[in-house]
């Protein structure tokens, strides 16, 4: 292999090249990256950085010193790709014709209709979004979070640390319901509360009200909430719509084998983008996670480099964390398997348990809050007994 395109540089496009050099690979490296910054971590934005904690320096994912022997191409958009020829189209106008090519485009924020060109409306992806939002989080400010998911929560979570008045308007029972379950989700939802946020659940977001700048938002049942700044948290929607018409083929992501090989020979996709199968589950599924993307690079560049032979490991199960407050919060497996859920360690009103979700006797998944260490054994045994799906 003389040439490898990468498309995305952050976290997964950056571990993929990093994995191709450790396993061998020699040949012409580029990386192509849409946003101008070197690779930098996500997680801290929505955080510490928020919070302004840290700084743009400790965001950088490169190691000092670290050389991959890379040409970056930052600032450029891939805008198409010819999977036969392996020919990728840049914003430039320019392209790339490369023997092996890495999808590793990521996720954009999903927006909410109406939203755009309203001053003091952001959604949270990128540093230039946390620059933004970060300029806007004066102490007694009324700010609203539209969702409740992970994103929506730490952003609540730190902008009520910083002094603001915060309102989190969730459709579901209570904010990460929808991946924790109501149960264990209700804890979440008493610590928001306990510590400040008001919480309206069970309610949609119908408008965004304001003339230039917003001023609010109107919920399905009428109510008005005033807002000087909000922040829409919604999920996010995988960044495949320039592989349309390549051949790849493309569900939620781009979809891909065990290993994260495509329907294209030399072409693997790897991140948030991508939609692996895993035979655990029975189907293919993206995971939006660090921890997903961190494993699977290598994985990937395996594919790459030995053309599809290469035996992928058992998948793991998903594992993610969120810190809100002082609280670390923790989770490995998938809720939706299970039939019942037990704490196994401290209570739920003191912000420090662990809980095992069930199917039968069997642990499917498993949550930490404030349980570091009894979480990390926990972790360990399901990593190395992964669970099929019943
Ligand atoms: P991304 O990081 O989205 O990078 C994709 C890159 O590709 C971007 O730079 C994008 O500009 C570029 N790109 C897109 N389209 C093109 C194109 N056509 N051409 C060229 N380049 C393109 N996970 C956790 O487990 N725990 C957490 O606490 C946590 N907190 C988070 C907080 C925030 C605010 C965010 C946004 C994410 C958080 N995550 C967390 C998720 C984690 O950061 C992501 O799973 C991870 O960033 C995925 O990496 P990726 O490289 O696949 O995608």
């Amino acid at each position: 292999m003389n040439t490898v395109c990468v498309v995305g540089a952050s976290l997964a496009g950056l571990l993929t090249a990093r994995a191709l050099r450790g396993q061998g690979y020699t040949g012409r490296l580029v990386l192509v990256g849409e946003e101008r910054h070197r690779p930098y971590d996500r997680p801290p934005l929505s955080k510490d950085f928020l919070r302004g904690a840290i700084g743009e320096a400790d965001l950088a994912l490169e190691g000092e010193g670290e050389e991959l022997d890379a040409e970056w191409r930052l600032g450029v958009a891939a805008t198409a790709l010819d999977a036969v020829a392996r020919r990728v189209t840049l914003s430039d106008a320019t392209s790339i014709r490369a023997d092996g090519i890495v999808i590793a485009t990521g996720a954009s924020a999903r927006t909410l209709r109406g939203s755009r060109g309203l001053a003091g409306v952001h959604t949270l992806r990128t540093l230039d979004d946390a620059r933004a939002l970060r300029r806007e989080l004066g102490s007694g400010r009324r700010l609203v979070v539209i969702g409740g998911g992970f994103i929506g929560a730490e952003v609540a979570a730190t902008a009520c640390e910083l002094g603001l008045d915060v309102t989190l308007v969730e459709s579901g029972p209570a904010p990460l319901a929808g991946v924790l379950g109501a149960p264990m989700a209700e804890a979440i939802a008493t610590l928001h509360e306990r510590r400040g946020v008001r919480l309206v659940r069970g309610a949609y977001v119908t408008e965004l009200t304001g003339a230039g700048r917003v001023d609010g938002v109107r919920l399905a049942d009428g109510t008005h909430l005033p807002a000087d700044v909000v922040v829409v948290g919604i999920g996010a929607i995988p960044n495949t719509s320039w592989l349309e018409g390549s051949g790849l083929e493309l569900g939620d992501g781009v979809l891909c084998d065990e290993g994260g090989g495509t329907r294209v020979p030399g072409v693997v996709a790897v991140g948030d983008c991508a939609a692996w199968f895993d035979p655990t589950q029975g189907g293919h599924h993206r995971i939006e996670h660090w921890t997903g993307a961190r494993q699977r690079a290598a994985v990937a560049a395996a594919t790459l480099l030995s053309g599809g032979t290469a035996r992928p490991e058992p998948a793991r199960p998903a594992y993610f964390w969120s810190d809100q407050f002082d609280i670390k919060i923790q989770f490995i497996g998938h809720a939706g398997h299970a039939d019942s859920v037990t704490v196994e360690e401290g209570d739920l009103a003191g912000h420090s348990f662990l809980a095992v979700y069930r199917q039968g006797e069997r642990p499917v998944a498993v949550l930490g809050v404030n349980q570091v260490r009894l979480f990390t054994r926990w972790r360990r045994h399901l990593e190395t007994a992964p669970v099929q799906a019943g």
